[in-house]
């Protein structure tokens, strides 16, 4: 695949061995235009950049090389893996994002996050739970890449996971279902299997993640509330991994 080479200084000058890249993380833009979103990934003074830049056309930018870690995930956890620049491949894709007008991400667009994910994941041979978004890993402080990120379908083409959940009770129903206490316990061990780290005595986190988790996997609803299908639905997954 064709790759233009751009070069942004915000990454640290010490190399990694290839075997330290663990993950992928995609994230969007969140900025008013490709232009503006490259500038800012590309000054020193910004202190963010990511591996990979995907515009709206499908043209893949590299901005940082991959035994380089880029400044793309700041304060974050997955699994074991805590601070994740250091074990994560980041991908932007241009996107207005909430703050400026959030709008589906292109079909070329995404067919060169596919190809492009796909080449990383056999080279450095990444699970399939570790490829995320970044507010997977930041629920605290990230929304991006967002409820309208194709999950379902890159999963289709082998990048990530899904689940099939399907229920045969009205959504209202399975999502008024009252849970027990066991219920609570089974879903958080579940997300913390798939990669979530949260913990429950601190509420605010608590909520975020469960919104974090409803984005990537039931967009349908992101309301914050643990329910009876987003209980079903974690339980699906992890019988996967
Ligand atoms: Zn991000």
């Amino acid at each position: 695949m064709k790759i233009t080479n751009f070069f942004s200084p915000n990454y640290d000058k010490k190399k990694r061995a290839p075997n330290l890249v663990k993950m992928i993380v995609f994230h969007y833009t969140g900025m008013q235009s490709e232009r503006e979103s490259l500038q800012k990934l590309c000054n020193s003074n910004s202190q963010v950049s990511c591996h990979y830049l995907i515009n709206r056309n499908g043209k893949v930018f590299r901005l940082v090389q991959d035994n380089y870690i880029a400044w793309h995930a700041g304060k974050s956890c997955w699994g074991k893996y805590i601070n994740l620049n250091k074990n994560s491949i980041g991908i932007e894709l241009v996107n207005k994002g909430h703050q400026f007008g959030y709008t589906s991400f292109k079909k070329k667009q995404i067919s060169s996050l596919i190809k492009l994910s796909r080449k990383l994941i056999k080279k450095y041979k990444i699970k399939k739970k570790n490829i995320v978004g970044h507010s997977d890993i930041a629920p605290l402080r990230k929304i991006d890449p967002g409820e309208k990120f194709p999950w379902k379908y890159l999963v289709k083409n082998k990048v990530g996971i899904w689940h099939s959940y399907k229920s045969n009770f009205l959504k209202k129903h399975r999502r008024l279902k009252v849970l027990t206490k066991q219920d609570k316990k089974k879903f958080i061990k579940n997300l913390n299997k798939i990669g979530y780290c949260f913990s429950i005595k601190n509420t605010p986190f608590f909520i975020k993640t469960i919104k974090s988790f409803q984005r990537h996997f039931r967009k349908e609803l992101i309301n914050g509330i643990l329910d009876h299908e987003c209980l079903m639905i974690a339980q699906n997954l992890t019988k996967k991994l």
